[in-house]
């Protein structure tokens, strides 16, 4: 063969690999990977809505099945009647009924992926209303299901960095699927004699996470990229820990800067897990 040919049928055998990468890499992509910009936070501020009329929010958030939305307002005069919900993808109104009295705190679970938007009804004839207040999204997390009768048994103190979730019924929370509260990457995913069999993310969002005390059925390897969607394995029992609970714990510091080996932690950079990811502590 001459050196033009080969030349040739290797520049075409490079092209064809380059091509099947493309290929592979086009069908690797998560199918979640739209804009979800999950867990956001937003606050509705002196909205005024006007007697008979409906409001909705101008931008929308990608939801998937299992999240859920969370309603904190208070509205004045307190006597009107006001619907809040949320404008889902098929353009329905999905609403919860307020008890009245100027507040409406409730949960919405999502059951169709796709964009919604915030909206709020003001269902008097005869008198404009004005709300205040926030509603945020994402799931119960670190379980997706919102059934899960959880709460937190120790709270994040300066001798308990994070946060221990245990089941309302004693033991009953062994078992369950734990899922990353944030995207990121999968820096430590091992086992240490305290923490059990642990997981340790570094997430997108500058902070380390890190889930502890697991069973010994880790679902996720050092390098793996997660989302909010990545199983990364199951409540459990495994190092120093007196019964089954997830201990979970946040620091400001990314990386091994705030996580160390064996499983040991930069105390003095953490912060209370609640503070960033309020849903953690929501219970039913
Ligand atoms: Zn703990």
């Amino acid at each position: 063969m001459s050196n033009t040919k080969e030349n040739k049928l290797m520049k075409l055998c490079a092209t064809l690999i380059i091509c099947l990468l493309c290929i592979v890499n086009i069908y690797s992509l998560p199918v979640s990977a739209v804009a979800s910009d999950l867990p956001v936070i937003r606050s509705v501020n002196g909205w005024s809505v006007p007697a008979g009329s409906t409001k909705q929010s101008s931008t929308g958030v990608y939801l998937y099945p299992g999240d859920i939305v969370y309603f904190d307002f208070t509205y004045t005069p307190s006597h009107t009647s006001m619907s809040f919900g949320l404008l889902t993808p098929s353009n329905t109104f999905k609403l919860f009924n307020t008890a009245g009295s100027g507040i409406a705190k409730s949960t919405i679970t999502i059951t169709e992926e796709g964009v919604y938007k915030f909206r709020v009804r003001n269902n008097s004839s005869s008198y404009d209303a004005t709300i205040n207040g926030k509603y945020y999204t994402g799931c119960s997390y670190p379980f997706r299901s919102p059934y899960v009768a959880k709460k937190i048994s120790t709270s994040y103190t300066s001798s308990h960095y994070g946060l221990d979730i245990v089941a309302t019924t004693p033991g009953a929370i062994e078992g369950y699927p734990i899922y990353s509260i944030q995207k990121g990457t999968v820096e430590v995913a091992e086992f240490s004699a305290s923490a059990g069999y642990y997981v340790v993310i570094i997430g997108d969002n500058g902070y380390t996470a890190r889930y502890l005390h697991m069973q010994d059925t880790l679902e996720v390897n050092a390098g793996d990229n997660v989302t909010y969607t990545t199983l990364l394995g199951y409540v459990g029992n495994s190092g120093i820990s007196t019964g089954p609970h997830l201990h979970i714990d946040v620091n400001t510091v990314n990386g091994t800067a705030g996580e160390s080996s064996g499983g040991t932690i930069n105390y003095n950079t953490t912060i209370d897990p609640e503070s960033l990811f309020p849903q953690i502590s929501f219970t039913y």
